[in-house]
């Protein structure tokens, strides 16, 4: 798994809704990128928090928003590892 298939998976990992499969994947790429740990420790924060004020999950189309500009941010950045298959 890289960096960008991470970003995508992010949301359902957050959520548990990943196969076993996909999350072993998901963590195995999580312990070995220090980014997109970051990333993942942002975005669960800032779930928890808009969960939190609103009471109501993140609407779709700002979640996908917020999900966009993850990834922009993460496939802009030169120093995650190369992809490993
Ligand atoms: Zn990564």
């Amino acid at each position: 798994m890289n960096c960008e298939e991470l970003i995508r998976y992010l949301s359902d990992y957050i959520d548990n809704n990943l196969d076993e499969d996909l999350r072993a994947d998901a963590e195995e790429h999580l312990r070995t990128c220090h980014n997109c740990h970051v990333v993942l420790d942002t975005t669960r924060k800032t779930i928890l928090m808009y969960k939190g004020s609103i009471k109501d999950p993140i609407p779709a189309p700002r979640r996908v928003a917020l999900f966009d500009r993850l990834l922009k941010a993460v496939s802009e950045r030169q120093d995650c590892p190369p992809e490993e298959e």
